[in-house]
C-alpha cells in the first residue's frame, strides 16, 4: 500500500490535447499548475473531479486582441463583464489593447488600468501599452512597466473619440518612422492598425460630399489597397528601424502575401487575422450595416476564401478576436449614416467555436487551430510555457469543447455587456461550445455557467525577456 498524493483537480475522460495531438486520459492539478497527463487509471485523487464525458480538453484561448472601454467608457462594458465573456468563450488569458480613456502611454496610465482589472478579472491577462508621436519620450518608460508589446494607429483619431486615441497615433510617415525607432530601441514588438489614412479620409470626404453614407460605403472607403500599401511600406519601414513588427487584423490576402514574402526573407514579423475575414464577406456588411463594421471592412468572398491558404501554410501567427463593446445607440447611429457608426463587435465568445466548426469541416487540423489560437500568441508576447500548452509544468488553463452537438447562435445567449449588438453570427450553426473552463486550476466556468465567485481571479502577466 502506497500513499497517494491528493491533488487539487482533475479531469478525467479526456480527449486532452497535448504534445500535438489528442491523449485519451486526463489531467492532474495542483496549486494552478499542472502535474500529470496520463490515463484514467493513473490519476491520483482529487479534491474536485471533473468528467469531460470523452470531450477534447485544449489549451485556453490566447486571445491577443481585446478591447476593454475600462476605465474611461464603462458603459460599454467593464473588466469584470467583458471576461465573463471571456470565461464563457474558452479564453483564458487576453491582451488588452490600449484603445481607453487615455491610452496607457506612460506607466502611470498603464496603472490605473491595472487597478481597473485586477479586482474585476476572471481570467488572465496583460496589457498593450500605447506608442504614439505625441509622447516619444515615454516609449522607454511604459516599456519597463511590463507590458507585453505596443500598439499604435497611422490614423488621426476617429470623429469623437480623440480622447480614447490620444497618444495612440502615428499619423504620418515621419511620424511612424521616429515611433518604430523609439520601439525598436525596447526591443518589444510594435503592432500596427494598417491602413492607409490619406486613401481613406479622402474617400470619406468624397462620399459624404455626394451625400454616399449608405452600408456599402464604409468598405468602399477603405479599399483593399489601404491595407496592402501600408503593410508593404511597414514591412520597409520595420527593417529599416529594425522594430520587431506585428500586424493587427489582416483581412486581405495581398497583404498576407507580402507578410509571408517578408517571413522568407528572414525578417521578424507577425501576422494576426480575426474570425470575421474568414467567415463573413462583404455581404453582411451589405445586410446589417454598422453591425458589421469594423476596421478594416469586410472583403469579398473570393478575397475571404484565400486567406484560408494563409491560415494553412502558416503565413498567420495567431487569431485575435478584435473583441470591441459598443452601445447599440453607437451602432444604430450608422444605421443612416453609416461612417458615424463605432466599428468593432463584441466576438471573443465565439473566437472558438467558429475556429473548431472549421476544423470540423476540414478547413484546417486541429493541431494548427490551437497554434492559432493559443499556443502562438504565448510564445510570440513571452508568456509561454506557462499559457498556450497542456503540459507538466504548464498553468492549468484549460477548456473542455463539444465537437459533437451543433448549436445556433444568438446574440441573446452571449455575456458581453454589448450582446445587442453582438448579431453578426446569429442564425450561423456551429459546433465546439465551450463546456468547462479554468484558469490556473479554478472553474471559472461549468456546465457552461460563468462563476461569477471567479470575479477578482484573474492575474495580471509578466512578458519573460
Ligand atoms: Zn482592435
Amino acid at each position: 500500500m502506497f500513499l497517494m498524493v491528493k491533488v487539487d483537480l482533475v479531469v478525467r475522460n479526456a480527449q486532452v490535447f497535448t504534445g500535438g495531438e489528442l491523449f485519451s486520459g486526463g489531467i492532474a492539478v495542483k496549486n494552478g499548475t499542472i502535474v500529470a497527463i496520463c490515463r484514467n487509471e493513473l490519476l491520483p485523487d482529487a479534491e474536485t473531479v471533473i468528467d469531460a464525458e470523452n470531450n477534447p480538453v485544449l489549451p485556453g484561448v490566447v486571445d491577443p486582441h481585446v478591447h476593454v472601454r475600462d476605465p474611461g467608457h464603462t458603459e460599454r462594458g467593464n473588466f469584470e463583464t467583458e471576461t465573463r465573456a471571456a470565461a464563457h468563450g474558452g479564453v483564458t488569458t487576453f491582451l488588452e489593447h490600449p484603445i481607453s480613456c487615455p491610452p496607457p502611454y506612460s506607466p502611470e496610465i498603464l496603472e490605473a488600468r491595472v487597478k481597473s482589472a485586477e479586482p474585476q478579472c476572471l481570467v488572465d491577462y496583460a496589457f498593450f501599452g500605447a506608442a504614439g508621436a505625441d509622447f516619444p519620450q515615454e516609449v522607454g518608460r511604459v516599456a519597463e512597466a511590463g507590458i507585453v508589446a505596443f500598439k499604435t494607429f497611422l490614423h488621426e483619431a476617429p470623429e469623437g473619440r480623440e480622447e480614447e486615441f490620444r497618444g495612440l497615433t502615428m499619423a504620418n510617415d515621419g511620424a511612424i518612422l521616429d515611433g518604430f525607432k523609439a520601439v525598436a530601441k525596447t526591443g518589444l514588438i510594435c503592432t500596427v492598425h494598417a491602413e492607409n489614412n490619406d486613401i481613406i479620409q479622402r474617400l470619406i470626404q468624397q462620399f459624404r460630399k455626394e451625400g454616399k453614407v449608405g452600408f456599402p460605403y464604409h468598405a468602399l472607403s477603405r479599399p483593399p489597397i489601404a491595407e496592402i500599401e501600408t503593410v508593404e511600406k511597414l514591412l520597409r519601414f520595420a527593417r529599416e528601424t529594425g522594430v520587431r513588427i506585428s500586424f493587427a487584423h489582416i483581412s486581405t490576402p495581398e497583404a498576407m502575401e507580402l507578410v509571408k514574402q517578408a517571413k522568407y526573407e528572414g525578417q521578424e514579423v507577425y501576422l494576426e487575422t480575426c474570425p470575421h475575414y474568414l467567415f463573413l464577406s462583404d455581404e453582411k456588411l451589405l445586410e446589417i450595416g454598422p453591425f458589421a463594421k469594423g476596421n478594416p471592412p469586410l472583403r469579398s468572398k473570393e478575397s475571404m476564401k484565400k486567406l484560408w491558404d494563409y491560415i494553412n501554410d502558416g503565413t498567420v501567427d495567431f487569431i485575435g478576436s478584435d473583441h470591441s463593446p459598443f452601445l447599440l445607440s453607437e451602432k444604430e447611429k450608422g444605421l443612416t449614416d453609416i461612417f458615424t457608426a463605432a466599428a468593432g463587435s463584441p466576438c471573443i465568445e465565439l473566437t472558438l467555436p467558429l475556429m473548431l466548426t472549421a476544423v470540423r469541416d476540414g478547413r484546417l487540423t486541429l493541431p494548427r487551430a490551437v497554434e492559432l489560437l493559443s499556443e502562438n500568441a504565448a510564445r510570440i508576447f513571452g508568456l509561454f510555457p506557462k499559457k498556450g500548452v497542456l503540459r507538466p509544468g504548464a498553468d492549468a488553463d484549460f477548456v473542455v469543447v463539444d465537437m459533437k452537438t451543433p448549436f445556433e447562435v444568438s446574440n441573446e445567449n452571449l455575456l458581453t455587456h454589448a450582446k445587442a449588438i453582438g448579431v453578426q453570427y446569429n442564425g450561423t450553426k456551429l459546433v465546439g461550445r465551450p463546456l468547462h473552463t479554468a484558469v490556473r486550476g479554478r472553474m471559472v466556468m461549468k456546465d457552461g455557467v460563468v462563476d461569477p465567485e471567479a470575479k477578482g481571479w484573474g492575474q495580471r502577466l509578466y512578458p519573460q525577456k
